[in-house]
């Protein structure tokens, strides 16, 4: 995965303070806080809060879950007549988000059992809450330096425009339509006979500051042409609808 976008947040739910100047008398200022009697200086102590990525081993980390979630969100929307789990309970009620996604279309689209009697082709491939999942996503790594940008004075720790991340994804016994369709959800497409990386939206303030969110995908383990006749074979039977996700 890289970057194509100036940064990218994928927040690990942390943030940290860093003390600015010693503190001589802790025990007072803890006296005085206990007591309701919070002095006003305490505030020069500490740094403003800066919300992390998260770090393993000295490198960037974006869980495989949120990695997860981007694929299935992007099927789900896409494929006419399968379930819509993730955006339904989620909280991407932005006008961008609307206006890319067009989520009220799919809300229309008749779920039709006939279609899927059983399990609809998404949660079949990502599973649900009572299937297992075919493929697994490990997290996606990057030994590319990160930043520090500040956002309404908050700091946020940003992977940087070019830094590449890279993880595994791991499948069994797919289909050829299937494997098609996880590529599908990664943004790769076929177009004149070529594989395209569409850019994606992942992160942090997509939806809100054109300088953070965007990145795309490459396929480092399969040959094109599988990449190609899969995809082909995904869009000739399911017949997804598409996005434009770079506003
Ligand atoms: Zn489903």
């Amino acid at each position: 995965m890289t970057v194509v976008s100036d940064y990218l947040h994928v927040g690990s739910g942390e943030y940290s303070v860093e003390v600015l100047k010693p503190i001589s008398d802790v025990d007072k200022l803890v006296d005085q806080a206990l007591k309701g009697d919070i002095p006003n200086e305490v505030n020069n102590f500490f740094s403003q809060e800066m919300y992390l990525m998260n770090h393993y081993e000295g490198k960037t980390v974006i869980p495989g879950s949120t990695i997860k979630g981007m694929v299935r969100t992007r099927l789900e929307l896409a494929i006419p007549g399968s379930c819509y789990i993730v955006d339904s309970r989620g909280s991407n009620y932005s006008p961008r988000y609307k206006s890319i996604f067009k989520p009220e279309h799919k809300k229309s689209d008749r779920f039709d059992p006939e279609d899927y009697p059983n399990v609809c082709p998404v949660c079949n491939l990502l599973g649900n809450s009572g299937l297992a999942s075919r493929v697994n996503f490990s997290d996606f790594v990057s030994s590319d330096k990160t930043d520090v940008i500040k956002i309404s004075n908050v700091g946020y720790e940003v992977a940087k425009k070019g830094a590449r991340f890279s993880g595994k994804v791991v499948y069994n016994s797919l289909s050829k339509e299937e494997l098609g369709m996880l590529f599908y959800g990664f943004g790769i497409r076929v177009q004149n006979g070529r594989v395209l990386s569409k850019v994606q939206l992942l992160g942090r303030f997509k939806y809100e500051d054109k300088r953070f969110g965007r990145v795309t995908f490459s396929i480092g383990a399969v040959n094109s042409s599988d990449v190609i006749s899969s995809i082909q074979a995904f869009q000739t039977k399911y017949r997804p609808r598409d996005f434009k996700e770079d506003w």
